[in-house]
């Protein structure tokens, strides 16, 4: 099982400490932000401990490619309102993916954006032209767009429209997706039945595509359209769903990370991680 959890990444140990943090949870994969996730100021590249980081992952035989990046949700490619909120997500995307490939991992996560009352359809088409300019000159970092909830004016909450942004962009090759459990509950779909909701992504995106799958139980009713995370079995999906999810043999080598809350100030994942591992809920 590929798992691990959303890790921070903080003075002063930077990325080697997101490794390390990831290793003391018994986790075989990470994810990362490159800064704070609701701002877009950047530490030096030169500073992060990269090295060491990637020697630690080559010692507990984790590859590069189970080092998942999130780029900072606050980015809005889907804005046309104002003019400023789009040209910086794009010039931050540009210099996240300079990032990324210095850090030698693939995928960066990314919230496609929200259209913010502009329509679907013009939010859409903003995303396609952002991603069009940002994957200009790059052949080696995958954008993995991720499936919203569809809160507010969320775009990217069905397949349909991550298969429109992929079909449009000039770089589809660049192009991946990460499914999060809470939020195509929240759009909607029938998470608890994963192989038919596999099957109907299959479909319209393409499995191929897959790279990587949030795990999270979710506070909200199918359909919500919230995006409130909870931890495994005490949400609306519950653990025996997620635990099959984290188990089904069609995503065996799909990375799964957990982004459930923390409880009384403590991180859940090592608990959660050996949960899922060992197919029993925790007390
Ligand atoms: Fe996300
Ligand atoms: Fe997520
Ligand atoms: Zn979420």
């Amino acid at each position: 099982m590929l798992i691990g959890s959303h890790v921070s990444m903080k003075a002063p140990n930077f990325v080697l400490g997101s490794v390390q943090e990831a290793l003391s949870y018994g986790a075989n994969a990470l994810m990362i932000y490159t800064g704070a996730p609701q701002n877009t100021r950047r530490q030096e590249l030169d500073k992060l401990k990269i090295e060491q980081a990637q020697e630690l992952m080559k010692e507990h035989h984790i590859p590069l490619e189970q080092m998942i990046v999130h780029a900072p949700y606050i980015i809005n490619l889907a804005n046309t309102v104002k003019p400023e909120t789009y040209e910086l997500a794009v010039e931050f995307l540009q210099k996240e993916i300079v990032r990324v490939r210095a850090t030698g991992a693939k995928y960066v996560v990314l919230h496609p954006g929200s259209h913010v009352k502009a329509g679907e359809n013009v939010g859409l088409d903003q995303i396609v032209k952002g991603l069009d300019t940002a994957l200009e000159h790059n052949d080696d970092v995958y954008i993995a767009l991720e499936t919203m909830a569809g809160k507010g004016s969320e775009l990217g909450y069905t397949f349909e429209q991550l298969k429109y942004i992929i079909d449009h962009c000039k770089h589809a090759k660049m192009l991946r997706v990460c499914m999060d459990t809470c939020h195509m509950h929240d759009a909607g779909y029938d998470v608890a039945n994963f192989d038919a909701l596999l099957d109907h992504f299959d479909e319209v995106v393409g499995l191929d595509r897959l790279v990587c799958i949030h795990l999270n139980d979710t506070k909200n009713e199918r359909g919500a359209k919230k995006d409130r995370h909870a931890n495994l079995g005490h949400g609306k999906l519950g653990f025996q769903t997620l635990c099959e999810i984290a188990n089904n043999p069609r995503v065996e080598h799909v990375v799964k990370i957990l982004e459930t809350p923390w409880i009384d100030g403590k991180a859940p994942y090592k608990e959660e991680i050996d949960m899922l591992q060992t197919k029993t809920l925790g007390v």
